[in-house]
């Protein structure tokens, strides 16, 4: 019986001592895989080219050649391309859908011998926090089967959480990394936008989509980083700075400035646990030296509107392309060119992204455009303004990632605004574009986990991870 991991280091030295091999980790992920298929985490699991790929890292460990992340095994959100595998954004419209092309994301991890064991069940097109809105069934979350395991990356975080992969890839358009992690008790990160290449990710909204890892720990975290992230010739929204060592620069650190928004911690319906959790660590770090304030960011209520204005009007020019004739799904009924593109669209879309087609379409038309599109993107440009501002002088933004702890299944479907709202907090790093972090914060009476958030400048990623590195271990202690 292979030992459940929880870190690439402890895996990476039992491959090396020889304790372990790549094969039988792997074996042992798709076991207990097989035995955790009630929590409707993986979509497909990708038993022969994971252990194919496991066959090679024990073959490059021999030899001395093994990559950085030898030995990890890792999960794709069902919105990842992999060549000859499905991907289907858990949309009927991309059922059985094989892609033709390997996203940049996965050429990396292969070339760096990661083990990718499958794909993840998420939110339609990643449209969602609760995973409800998957056309393949809810994903529940290991923690209490009654709860949502968040979104849209929700499978992503289960799939860590409950120990079927090492890691796992997500995508995260408004906090589809993040708020899982929390909800389910793990490490996730929302890089800057333009360090992770999003060529061959299934596009949501694409000036706010970004790649990034959910994993147990920080250093996992970091180690992912440093291979994903990068120039690629095919994503031209790329920046071209270098990619730093993240894993090498995670030690504790000097004395930092932090702001929290004060109308963060007052807003109604934050849980008085977090809340309390949140003002406990501000205690804590003060008491190391650093500096803890209140800064006022008076647009906290216009950042889910404006999130979901301008998201929806990318998705709905992005989602023009499932048109029953390209891709996947074409429904059968269909008698002419036009009724196979909207019997196709009806019948291949569900509920949730059929709205935010339409939302989108409406804010984009001529009549409305001024009054919602350009309006969203100049507030986002204030929203930008003011967050540079902060982190100008704070080397961090320090709030929660979500107003509460994992619902329960149905608590929000009735009401899409009451699920909006759940993205409060997580929203501001993707409308402005700068790195968030998820780590977890602890437990409350309820049982489930929580996470608090860092955010930090843009391209800061090394004294991000650092700082939540050092946060994570005092949240433990707390
Ligand atoms: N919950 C948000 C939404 O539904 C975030 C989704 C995401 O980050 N992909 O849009």
């Amino acid at each position: 019986m292979v030992k459940a991991y929880s870190s690439l280091a402890d895996v990476q030295s039992g491959l090396r001592a020889g304790a372990i091999t790549a094969v039988d980790l792997t074996r042992s992920y798709l076991e207990r895989i097989e035995n955790n298929k009630n929590l409707n985490v993986f979509l497909e699991v990708f038993t022969d080219s994971a252990l194919a790929k496991a066959e090679q890292v024990d073959a490059k460990i021999k030899s001395g050649t093994a990559g950085k992340l030898a030995g990890m095994v890792i999960a794709l959100k069902d919105n990842i391309c992999y060549r000859g595998h499905k991907v289907s954004a858990s949309s009927r419209i991309l059922e059985n859908f094989v892609s033709p092309y390997s996203s940049t994301v996965v050429e990396r991890l292969l070339q760096e011998d990661a083990i990718i064991i499958g794909r993840t069940n998420c939110d339609e097109f990643a449209m969602g926090s609760s995973n409800e809105n998957s056309a393949y069934g809810n994903v529940l979350n290991s923690l209490d089967h009654k709860r949502v395991p968040g979104g849209s990356s929700g499978g992503s975080a289960v799939a860590v959480a409950a120990n079927l992969c090492l890691a796992a890839l997500g995508t995260d358009t408004g906090g589809s990394i993040r708020q899982p992690a929390s909800f389910c008790g793990v490490v996730g990160l929302k890089p800057t936008y333009g360090r992770v290449s999003r060529w061959g990710i299934i596009a949501y909204a694409s000036s706010f989509d970004q790649v990034g890892p959910l994993t147990h720990n920080v250093a996992d975290a970091a180690a992912i980083m440093e291979v994903i992230s990068g120039v690629d010739e095919f994503d031209g929204t790329l920046a071209t700075q270098p990619v730093p060592a993240y894993s090498q620069q995670l030690q504790t650190p000097q004395k930092k400035r932090f702001a929290y928004l004060r109308d963060c911690l007052e807003k109604d319906g934050l849980d008085p646990e977090i809340k309390n959790r949140l003002l406990q660590l501000m205690e804590r770090l003060r008491a190391e030296g650093h500096i803890v304030e209140p800064v006022e960011f008076p647009y906290l209520d216009y950042l889910v509107p404006t999130y979901y204005v301008l998201t929806t009007a990318e998705a709905s020019s992005n989602l023009a392309r499932f048109d029953g004739i390209r891709y996947g799904y074409r429904s059968a009924n269909a008698t002419d060119l036009e009724s196979t593109y909207k019997k196709s669209r009806s019948e291949g879309f569900g509920a949730e992204v059929k709205r935010r087609i339409m939302l989108g379409t409406f804010v984009l038309s001529a009549g409305y455009y001024d009054a919602y599109y350009s309006k969203g993107q100049k507030v986002r440009r204030l929203l930008r303004n003011k967050t540079e501002e902060i982190l100008s002088s704070y080397d961090f933004i320090l709030l929660p990632t979500t107003p509460g702890t994992a619902f329960e299944f149905g608590a929000n479907s009735a009401d899409p605004i009451k699920m909006y709202l759940e993205d409060i907090f997580t929203v501001q790093a993707n409308l402005t574009g700068v790195p968030a972090i998820s780590v977890p914060a602890g437990k409350a009476s309820n049982g489930m986990p929580f996470g608090v958030q860092l955010m930090s400048a843009n391209f800061t990623e090394p004294a991000l991870l650092a700082m939540s590195a050092h946060v994570q271990g005092i949240c433990e202690k707390l």
